[in-house]
């Protein structure tokens, strides 16, 4: 072989060497850890780095194409999850958990999707780990993106503030203090079944905690659940997003949605 020859082909072994790597780092890790090297809530897990993400601003406004599921005027688009009228609070603009009043969902049912909301966790903290300040944001009432104050809070890696509930700790800590008003900017792909409910594609998500990337593209296991990693099972391409009753009065406002297709 030609010395030339010789370090062409090198040169592509280290493309594919690399590519390949990369490929590695943004799959099934979403650039985090691999999910299956870390058992279920695993106390061992590392927790991220903390990352100050800057004072907050006011809400966002929605885009021309958005869907807004939640402003100022009631929750008219939201019901219960027996599909009673939604029982939380609304004032000042937020609605607000309102405890044992059940976990709310909207009535109009999305698959893919861009979803931003605003939340704040309640002031003053009470309590600690996974009781300071818990609810939950769940795309098509199944993936749940963790809503939790982990202000001067710790609790498992895989349940904290921006996890994908039960497999991802987010990529950084970028908690704002409680009280003060935070970001979610969720970027959703559902999951893919063939005509016999055979999983195609899993869902993904990337998600902004604060302007901050959090989920890079990462790869579900299946649903998200309590000291459990169930697989997928087939279900509509659409259905509703969700949010957390977990007993903690936390406040949500300015909530809208870009259907992605
Ligand atoms: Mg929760």
């Amino acid at each position: 072989m030609g010395k030339v020859a010789y370090i062409v082909l090198l040169s592509a072994a280290f493309v594919l060497i690399g590519a390949a790597g990369c490929q590695e780092s943004v799959g099934r890790e979403g650039g985090s850890q691999p999910v299956e090297e870390w058992k279920i809530h695993d106390p061992d897990r590392p927790l991220p780095q903390v990352v100050d993400p800057g004072p907050a601003s006011g809400p966002v406004p929605a885009p021309a194409d958005a869907i807004v599921l939640f402003d100022d005027k009631g929750l008219s688009l939201w019901e219960d999850n027996k599909g009673q009228p939604a029982r939380w609070k609304v004032e000042n603009g937020y609605m607000e958990v309102v405890k044992k009043a059940g976990s709310i969902r909207t009535k109009q049912k999305f698959g893919d999707c861009q979803l931003h909301l605003e939340w704040a966790a309640p002031l003053p903290a009470t309590g600690e780990g996974q009781e300071r300040g818990n609810s939950g944001v769940f795309l098509m009432d199944k993936y749940e993106v963790q809503v939790l104050d982990c202000y001067d809070n710790t609790t498992y890696a895989d349940g904290m503030t921006a996890a994908i509930y039960g497999q991802y700790p987010p990529l950084v800590n970028a908690c704002r203090p409680p009280g003060e008003w935070q970001t979610y900017d969720i970027v959703f792909r559902r999951p893919r079944f063939d005509l016999a409910g055979k999983l195609m594609s899993p869902a993904r998500m990337t998600v902004f905690h604060n302007g901050v990337l959090v989920h890079d593209n990462a790869e579900l296991t299946g649903p998200t659940e309590h000291k459990k990693r169930p697989p997928y099972t087939v279900h509509p391409d659409k259905l509703p997003v969700s949010l957390q009753d977990h007993g903690n009065p936390l406040r949500f406002r300015n909530i809208w949605l870009r259907e992605l297709e």
